[in-house]
């Protein structure tokens, strides 16, 4: 019974090689692409070069043996042509950070990971292949896996997304992640019952702050605010976000009407806190914040209904005096 090895070799026709699998071997010993192939039973029958550069592993190290599971990660787990020669393919979407759901024996599987590689302490994000060669019979005899260094691809899409999520005058996530953040809540929140708070707020008198103290100074004020709201909620799983202008939102999934009155009544005290002098404020001469609370259960409630409710009581809060907070169906509290 011939392999796919020997059969290329056998059919190279015109190439200048002998017809034994030494040939196609001292090939792939060569790719420029950092290369390894196990057997059916996971021992490494070949790891190239480029293998060895890219891990500082040795050939002669892991050549024969499953020590090649060592090459990538800190801990003893199986790489991708472990997991294919093992038949555990649906243990392969937990392992890595991305894997092509597509991925076929006939076309190969393909996947990606941050790997550290702890011989030369580099870490990169590899892009995995790895294709299955079977016999006549359709017998597994090895595995060939090639990696490709992703790095830098990877850093600069983290880069680009964390850019696009960004308000860049606060830091804080923008409209976009807002609503990209909002609608994952309702998908999650549809099938289970979880109330969630938001809290819609807006500096008070903002526009004859900036016309009094410049536009600049504007800026400087909505960030040291956006450094309370991000205080402020500080839980995982809550989002702080700039929704546009001088006004903000603040998603606590999982939080009560009472407690997000409890919030937002500290947001309240520690912008007044912050003492930004503001001389058209009828708080002290100081710079004040509304806030609109509402909660609701997204089983229960459209998304758009809970932050039109949050909206109007906002827009009470503004008739209320200002600096003060309404839940949704409260009155004022100032
Ligand atoms: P209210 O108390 O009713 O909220 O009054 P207001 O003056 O705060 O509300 P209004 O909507 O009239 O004005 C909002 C102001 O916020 C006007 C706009 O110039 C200012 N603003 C919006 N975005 C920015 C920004 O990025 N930087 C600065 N400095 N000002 C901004
Ligand atoms: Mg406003
Ligand atoms: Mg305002």
């Amino acid at each position: 019974m011939k392999n796919d090895l020997e059969l290329v070799a056998q059919h190279a026709g015109g190439i200048p090689a002998p017809t034994d699998q030494r040939f196609a071997t001292d090939l792939m010993k060569h790719l420029v692409v950092p290369t390894f192939v196990l057997d059916a039973s996971g021992r490494v029958l070949i790891w190239n070069r480029a293998c060895e550069r890219l891990t500082g592993v040795r050939a002669e190290e892991v050549v024969g043996t499953s020590g090649h599971r060592l090459a990538f990660y800190d801990k003893d787990r199986p790489t991708l042509a472990d997991l294919i020669v093992q038949g555990r393919f649906s243990e392969i979407q937990s392992l890595y950070a991305d894997y092509d759901v597509t991925s076929s024996g006939e076309f190969g599987y393909h996947a990606e990971n941050w790997c550290v590689m702890p011989r030369v302490r580099t870490r990169l994000y590899l892009h995995i292949d790895a294709g299955p060669i079977y016999d006549s019979d359709g017998r597994l005899v090895s595995v060939v896996e090639t990696l490709r260094d992703m790095t830098i691809q990877k850093e600069a899409q983290s880069e680009l997304e964390r850019l696009a999520s960004r308000d860049p005058l606060t830091g804080l996530a923008n409209r976009r992640a807002f609503d990209r953040f909002l609608g994952g809540e309702w998908q999650r929140g549809r099938n289970s019952a979880h109330e969630l708070s938001v809290l819609m707020l807006d500096v008070d008198r903002f526009k004859q702050y900036n016309d009094r103290y410049g536009h600049p100074q504007g800026d400087a004020c909505l960030r040291s605010v956006a450094s309370v709201l991000a205080g402020a909620a500080a839980r995982t799983g809550d989002l702080v976000s700039r929704y546009g202008g001088e006004e903000f939102v603040l998603v606590l999934p999982g939080t009560t009407s009472r407690g997000a009155k409890v919030v937002a009544q500290r947001i309240l005290r520690a912008v007044e806190s912050l003492a930004i002098p503001h001389e058209d404020s009828a708080h002290n001469g100081c710079l004040t914040v509304s806030v609109g609370v509402a909660t609701g259960d997204p089983g229960e409630i459209s998304q758009e209904a809970l932050i039109a409710q949050a909206d109007s009581a906002l827009y009470r809060a503004k008739a209320a005096g200002r600096n003060c907070v309404v839940c949704a169906g409260d009155d004022a509290d100032h």
